[in-house]
């Protein structure tokens, strides 16, 4: 384990010089070390799994169903898809040349970038760190990972348990907050993955640019819920409740708020409420899968936009265990504290928007989301929503799940970040693609 706790400065260039000179050596661009680092990363996971789930626990009171699902079998998929896929993803590719070039031959390699630097949040502590290493370890990469510290267990597993099973010359764990992040954004590294919120985006893209570092920022935003008049209101909220509630709302894609065309808005109340009802019991403080606010900041913040709208279920709370139920609120003014900031927490508005056209500028008129949903019967407003707005992912009838498909690219647009990875796509962002070209001197 790498600690930086007493010359963070000094510490930062001393972990970064030991990757690099491990670099140096080429030995983590074979594909057999690739397919080791994976492999072992696999067992860690699968020996670990209770201790991490504990840690998960822990931090934001994640139930051990939730935890496996969005934290470890997420990272194990991720891993199983690339190990999977890695000789073809690594395979030459042939290029097409023009006349006047022949009879030369071209084609691409992907080639390792060098060491990396992985920033992760709290949220999805143990997914946000290990699925871009999976990307920068299948590329060829050495890594630092920075978990967050404002989930101390996960972190302070993963600084542990890391070195034991990886390479622990080519991958470092480096705790700590913000001066430990700032020593090491000081630092050169070939490729900067910051998972976050944007202002802290800015400042590691002002970092990186100091040394030309490319950067990819996975940021956040409020992901609007389009609802279309005529759906299928149980299995819409039902669907809703899954996404929105899960982790306590404290997911990056969660449905932030509902644009409720026509009178949708009065007829989804009550299905809201059922399915929070059916998901989570009369009391969802005492629902073992239903997750707590990571610290008391963010339960101030979120208990303070409570009164943005008519409780139609949840609003209760209790500050000593961050508990805060799962709430829905109804004649949510755009105006109001609770739609001018990401929610990130279990609170999901109703925004009432007369039709299609006044719900495409609504969204429009705002930052560009990391993920826009809709509910809807007809292609049309498929088409348009497609065609008329711009945001990270798009996804119709179902929320969140697109992030779990390795073949789809993850990432935002405008506010909501830049870059993409998951599956080929990470590979793609933690490796270079080298054009190479070939004529014979005959
Ligand atoms: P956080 O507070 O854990 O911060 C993220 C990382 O940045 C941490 O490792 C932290 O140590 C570091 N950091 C914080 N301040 C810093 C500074 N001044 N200088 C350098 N590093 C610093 O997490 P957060 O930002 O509260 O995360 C929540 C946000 O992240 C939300 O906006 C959410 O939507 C977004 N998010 C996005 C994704 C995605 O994949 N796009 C995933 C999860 C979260």
């Amino acid at each position: 384990m790498t600690t930086l706790a007493t010359t963070p400065d000094l510490d930062a260039a001393t972990v970064v010089d030991r990757l690099r000179t491990t670099f140096a050596t080429r030995r983590t661009a074979a594909t057999d070390w690739r397919r080791g680092q994976l492999t072992a990363l696999r067992t860690l996971l699968t020996d670990h799994r209770d201790e991490l789930l504990a840690a998960l626990a822990t931090d934001l009171g994640k139930g051990p169903a939730e935890g496996y699902r969005t934290e470890i079998g997420f990272t194990l998929n991720e891993i199983d898809h690339t190990l999977d896929h890695l000789d073809a993803w690594l395979a030459p590719r042939p290029a097409e040349l023009p006349e006047r070039l022949l009879p030369a031959t071209a084609h691409t390699v992907r080639e390792p970038l060098g060491v990396v630097l992985v920033i992760a949040p709290w949220n999805y502590p143990l997914q946000l760190a290990l699925s871009p290493l999976v990307g920068a370890l299948a590329a060829g990469n050495c890594a630092v990972v920075k978990p967050s510290e404002l989930a101390p267990a996960t972190s302070a597993a993963l600084a542990r348990l890391l070195p034991r099973y990886l390479d622990a010359e080519a991958v470092a764990v480096v705790e700590g907050a913000v001066p430990e992040t700032t020593a090491l954004l000081a630092q050169r590294f070939d490729h900067i993955f910051y998972t976050g919120n944007g202002a802290v985006g800015r400042i590691v893209m002002a970092a990186a640019a100091r040394h030309l570092t490319p950067v990819t920022l996975e940021l956040g935003g409020k992901s609007p819920v389009v609802l279309d008049p005529g759906v299928d209101l149980a299995t819409t909220a039902r669907r809703l409740v899954a996404g929105k509630f899960l982790n306590a709302g404290q997911t990056c894609v969660a449905p932030d708020y509902v644009l409720a065309v026509g009178d949708t808005a009065k007829d989804i109340e009550q299905h809201l409420a059922e399915a929070v009802r059916e998901v989570y019991g009369a009391d969802p403080a005492t629902a073992p899968e239903y997750g707590r606010i990571v610290n008391e900041r963010h339960f101030d913040r979120l208990t303070a936009l409570l009164d943005g709208g008519r409780t139609v279920i949840g609003g209760t709370h209790h500050r000593a265990d961050r508990y805060l139920a799962p709430t829905v609120l109804a004649d949510v003014s755009p105006d109001a504290p609770v739609m001018q900031q990401e929610i990130f927490g279990p609170i999901l508005p109703i925004v009432a928007v007369p039709d299609l056209d006044a719900a495409i500028a609504f969204i429009n008129e705002r930052d560009k989301p990391l993920a826009l949903y809709a509910f809807t019967d007809s292609d049309e407003t498929k088409h348009r929503l497609l065609t008329e707005t711009s945001s990270g992912g798009l996804a119709f009838g179902l929320p969140v799940a697109h992030l779990t498909a390795p073949g789809l690219p993850f990432g935002g647009v405008g506010e909501s970040g830049m870059g993409r990875y998951h599956g080929e796509y990470s590979m793609e962002t933690f490796s270079h693609t080298k054009a190479v070209l070939d004529k014979p001197l005959g």
